[in-house]
């Protein structure tokens, strides 16, 4: 079987990169991923242009114990990240909602983390497909087995199959006596029961939106699809989303009840005419001008700030930006990273039942995650 490594790393996308680019040379160090080359969804990250993170970082904008998140960004956070990158050349700027995007294409990040990490320690096209053992790991491969002191599980979650999502991280989890909060597609378009199907007729048309699931309320864009609703609102939603009822509200800043004049419904609603004149038409309410609406026609109006219905699912993990759950991390250190269960066995990204919403946050955990990792490491290796 050969050497043993000091430390083994599963996964070369965002938070196996920032390991390995921290991890001080004196350490033997291995790279795996089943992709032929690291950080590819970094590639295709924020529509090509990667949202590196956002300049209002808050535990509240995760899916997560904020207890566990707190610690790690603490010691990392948005400032500590963007000054990494751009001192390592990575120019970049913030936009609307405090996101801060790569000045050029993501593709630069991934360059950032070429130069700085040695090419020789990179396992490239090797697909793991179990561990054994409590240190040294063995960590068997379809094409080769390798022995590490230290394993670091950074193989994110099931999202995009396409770019070489797999389920290993919670295989070897749950083979060492973690526990798994079940998996689910999140930052991902909801599909329709047969009774929104008209909305399927808008696809291509976009409108300003406040989606509500539970107490939580996102004030964005929502985008009609061919599947369903998509948009920033929609999928920030379903990070929350179960089962059951969202509320949309598609007149936000209007007020039904304070109507009035003679212009058509249509034109007054704050949505695109051939939206307006769908809901209304879904709604039974007559497009006349707003004086002359009767006090039922002007009730049901009230159905569009608050429209309620069950969505039938999600577009899937093709399409799901993220993926909510994962290894629970009651069971992990959030000062190291380390299992509690077995030592030497480290979890960062997004494997971690951590999800970030849209705008940054799901690599700057996946970043942060993986600098507390590096700093323990780098403090307990010899
Ligand atoms: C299309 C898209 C756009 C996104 N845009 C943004 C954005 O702009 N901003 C943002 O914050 N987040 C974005 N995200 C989310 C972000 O990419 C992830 O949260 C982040 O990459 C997670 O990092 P990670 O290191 O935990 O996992 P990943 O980056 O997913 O890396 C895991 C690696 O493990 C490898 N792997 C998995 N299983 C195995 C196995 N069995 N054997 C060997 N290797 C394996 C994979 O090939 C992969 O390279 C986007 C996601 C997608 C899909």
């Amino acid at each position: 079987m050969g050497t043993e490594y000091d430390v083994a790393i599963l996964g070369a996308g965002a938070s196996g990169l920032m390991l390995a680019a921290r991890l001080e040379r004196r350490h033997s160090i291995l790279l795996i991923d089943g992709n032929r080359s690291p950080g590819a969804k970094i590639a295709v990250s924020g529509g090509g242009r990667c949202n590196l993170c956002n300049l209002e970082l808050s535990t509240d904008r995760y899916r997560a114990d904020p207890d566990f998140i707190r610690p790690v960004f603490d010691r990392y956070d948005q400032n500590w990240l963007l000054e990494w990158v751009g001192r390592r050349g990575v120019s970049w700027h913030p936009e609307a909602k405090g996101k801060v995007f790569c000045d050029r294409e993501a593709r630069s990040l991934n360059r950032l983390f070429e130069r700085v990490i040695p090419p020789e320690i990179f396992v490239a096209g090797e697909r793991i497909v179990k561990v054994e053992g409590r240190g040294p790991f063995r960590i068997i491969g379809q094409e080769r087995s390798y022995r590490a002191r230290t394993l670091v599980v950074a193989s994110g979650g099931l999202s995009f199959p396409k770019l070489g999502a797999s389920g290993i991280g919670y295989e070897i989890a749950e083979s060492y006596g973690h526990r798994i909060e079940t998996p689910a597609p999140a930052l991902v378009g909801l599909t329709l029961q047969p009774d929104e199907f008209f909305m399927k007729d808008l696809a291509g048309i976009s409108t300003e939106v406040e989606v509500r699931v539970g107490e939580r309320r996102w004030k964005d864009r929502l985008l009609f699809a061919h599947r369903g609703l998509s948009g920033p609102a929609v999928l920030n939603a379903s990070l929350w989303w179960k089962a059951g009822e969202i509320t949309i509200d598609f007149i936000p800043g209007v007020f039904p009840d304070k109507l009035q004049g003679n212009r058509q419904l249509t034109t007054l609603l704050p949505l695109p005419k051939r939206a307006a004149r769908a809901f209304l038409e879904r709604l039974g309410i007559p497009d006349r001008p707003v004086d002359r609406l009767s006090d039922p026609h002007r009730r049901r109006l009230q159905r569009l700030k608050a429209y309620r219905f069950a969505p039938a699912g999600t577009f899937g993990y093709g399409k799901a930006e993220v993926t909510r759950g994962g290894v629970s991390t009651r069971e992990i250190d959030p000062y190291t990273m380390e299992s509690r269960r077995q030592a030497g066995l480290y979890f960062i990204g997004e494997v971690l039942d951590v999800t970030g919403e849209l705008g940054g946050y799901n690599f700057q955990w996946a970043f942060s995650s993986a600098a507390v990792a590096a700093d323990a490491l780098n403090g307990t290796l010899e």
